[in-house]
């Protein structure tokens, strides 16, 4: 079985608008609806939304119920960080699922095709994320803003969603960081050779991907998404969401 968790609780800051992001609208319809729409299409079993807690009744009524997603069996309220709506939504899902993928409700124009090719590369490898090959030069910069390593391009990806994990990896990688935060805070920041807490342990984890590398050690494989898997992030990304729509 496998459950989607696809996520709507950030704060949306960057988008400097009073609404909130996910209910933002592109061509007439609320940015959710979206990715949403093709999980529901999809041969996912479930779909746990994680949303803001000021935000549950108006997902169940105006979202899940208007657009008849029968789906998403729960709707779940997120925590501060990323990393902490992925937790609410993993205890969420239906126990039998084996399954888990996590995908940023942010990101519109995931394809039925990457969902499928995702299900069938975690069988095999256990831990797999959709990403592309980054098109510019990435530079590592210090602090003054120089530029002071290149690294060859031909190694990087650029790490959309969804991501992909066998369920008992994925618990697995969040026990050990809920141990880890736990130690950092009874030992105090710097007790163990300058160990510090940066938001989700001694690294800062910005998505599931990083969480398995950090915590066990395990690879995620790379499977093909899309330049137009973008993350409507900032004001202008709404009008690249209409132009893809519209192309
Ligand atoms: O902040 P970031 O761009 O990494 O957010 C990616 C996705 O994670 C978005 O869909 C956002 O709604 C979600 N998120 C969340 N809970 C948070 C922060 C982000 O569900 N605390």
């Amino acid at each position: 079985m496998v459950s989607a968790i696809v996520l709507a609780a950030g704060s949306g800051s960057r988008m400097k608008s009073d609404k909130a992001k996910q209910f933002m609208e592109i061509n007439g319809r609320p940015l959710i609806y979206y990715a949403l729409k093709v999980f529901e299409a999809s041969i996912v079993d479930e779909i746990i939304l994680v949303t803001r807690q000021q935000d549950i009744n108006i997902m169940r009524e105006d979202i899940v119920k208007k657009y008849s997603f029968t789906k998403v069996r729960r709707v779940v309220a997120g925590g501060k960080e990323r990393y902490d709506s992925v937790e609410n939504g993993l205890k969420a899902c239906d126990k039998r699922s084996n399954i888990i993928m996590i995908h940023d409700g942010a990101r519109p124009f995931v394809t039925n095709a990457m969902i499928l090719s995702s299900i069938s590369e975690v069988r095999r490898c256990k831990a797999c994320t959709v990403g592309m090959p980054v098109k510019d030069t990435i530079k590592v910069v210090d602090e003054e803003g120089f530029g002071i390593e290149t690294p060859d391009r031909s190694t990087l990806y650029q790490i959309q969603t969804p991501q992909t994990f066998d369920r008992k990896i994925l618990t697995e990688a969040y026990s050990r960081m809920r141990a880890d935060l736990a130690d950092i805070r009874a030992n105090g920041a710097g007790s163990k050779g300058g160990a510090k807490d940066n938001g989700a342990g001694r690294v800062n984890i910005t998505d599931d991907t990083m969480l398995v590398e950090h915590y066990l050690d395990i690879k995620s494989k790379i499977v093909e998404g899309s330049y137009n898997n973008i993350k409507v992030t900032t004001p202008e990304d709404i009008g690249f969401a209409e132009a893809i729509l519209r192309s």
